[in-house]
């Protein structure tokens, strides 16, 4: 035990901007799905950075291949050729089935080159006034332009006037779909997360995905999916799309690109992939040497150590485990998800679940107010998986319980 006395961690932060409602813990370091705190405590970890720690923490091959590329070149600046977006790339479009990547560093921009792609298209068309069709409870980021795009309120109070040209929808009901456009010329593409995250591990179902990839193909619309958070092996597959057997016309990549490295990409098929000349987009830090060697680490340990078959396999057994555990339970209206993105949905909003499960050493998040979100590390295994029930389902039966 360490005999200093421990670290107390201020409530607000009298420098930093408070943007958020923080967990009072501050991380020191981890090992594989553990963390441990500045005070030593040890906690099992299912948020992973969000959806963000492919690899989990300090691992053994990827340590070594960030430290060599650290210290040959961070960055050179797109002024120059980097041999690593030309790699990464082709690894990209080879797994996804598409053409071209232009790489920056977030979700939100990979998205913003996506809307920028869309609006081209229209315009190379001679459509002036080009329209996106988005859905209710996206969450597509936090610029002007993606938070207008993102279907929450609370992440567009405050922040008006939107950006304008999208059309929004509901998920799964091509109908509504095809009525909210009928007739209007300036559709250019349709924009949506495979699988909603912030939103609440809200899934698109397959039939819908095909019915779409249809209706884009019949109009000419780009078909443009945000798998910033549901991509990169976390359902089984690198891309969730895949489990439809569809291919997008475009798409973002972030996250778990990286295994933690600020990354993010936006991968284009024939139909997107030239609308782009240069002048029309760039970005200081994106598709920097450290980066994409962190991208190409990421997939190449992901295939040597078999992660999207363990994402299949761990994520299947934690999902069954949780519907034993908890399914039926009053209070608990629906376990979704697919792979290692889970959502267990409760009846009342649940949000002090995140600082009681800190407490008792398992990292979550609580999104969409009422869904206890699990997206762990590619790499975590059936006992850890069993661990994370162990600690989650008494602190639900508790707080279920309370009035
Ligand atoms: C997190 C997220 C984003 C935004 O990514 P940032 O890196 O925070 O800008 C966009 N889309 C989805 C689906 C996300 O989960």
């Amino acid at each position: 035990m360490n005999a200093a006395a421990p670290q107390f961690i201020e409530a607000s932060s009298p420098h930093v901007m408070n943007t958020y409602g923080r967990v009072p813990i501050a991380l020191s370091h981890g090992q594989g799905c553990r963390v441990w705190d500045i005070n030593g405590k040890q906690y099992l970890d299912a948020l992973a950075g969000i959806a963000v720690n492919t690899l989990g923490h300090n691992h053994p091959k990827l340590v070594p291949a960030l430290q060599d590329q650290i210290a040959k070149l961070i960055h050179s600046s797109n002024y120059y050729h980097v041999p690593g977006q030309e790699q990464l790339a082709a690894k990209l479009v080879e797994r996804s089935g598409m053409t071209n990547a232009f790489f920056c560093s977030t979700g939100l921009e990979a998205n913003e080159a996506a809307l920028k792609l869309a609006r081209k298209f229209g315009h190379d068309k001679g459509i002036d006034r080009p329209e996106i069709v988005v859905y209710e409870k996206a969450f597509h980021g936090r610029s002007i332009a993606t938070l207008s795009a993102t279907g929450n309120e609370k992440v567009q109070k405050g922040f008006g006037p939107l950006v304008e040209g999208f059309i929004r929808v509901p998920l799964n009901d091509i109908d509504a779909l095809k009525k909210a456009t009928a007739g209007n010329p300036n559709v250019v593409a349709v924009f949506f997360e495979t699988i909603q995250g912030e939103g609440g591990i809200n899934p698109m179902r397959a039939e819908y995905l095909r019915q779409v990839r249809q209706l884009c193909d019949e109009r000419d619309w780009l078909m443009m999916i945000d798998e910033v958070q549901c991509g990169m092996g976390r359902t089984g597959k690198w891309f969730a799309h895949q489990w439809a057997g569809i291919t997008p016309d475009v798409m973002p990549l972030a996250k778990g690109l990286g295994s933690g490295v600020p990354i993010g990409a936006v991968v284009a098929g024939p139909k997107a992939a030239n609308i782009f000349q240069p002048g029309n987009h760039g970005t200081t830090f994106g598709g920097n040497p450290l980066a994409m060697r962190a991208g190409l680490e990421t997939i190449r340990i992901m295939e040597e150590d078999g992660l999207m078959a363990n994402a299949a396999k761990v994520g299947a057994h934690l999902k069954g485990a949780l519907e034993r555990e908890l399914a039926g339970h009053p209070g608990v209206k629906e376990i979704r998800g697919q792979g290692l993105m889970i959502g267990v949905e409760l009846a009342k909003p649940c949000g002090v679940l995140v600082n009681r499960a800190a407490e008792a050493g398992l990292l979550l998040s609580v999104t969409a107010d009422s869904v206890i979100r699990l997206v762990p590390a590619l790499i975590m295994t059936e006992a850890e998986a069993d661990e994370v029930v162990s600690l989650l389902v008494p602190l639900v039966r508790q707080f279920l319980a309370e009035a």
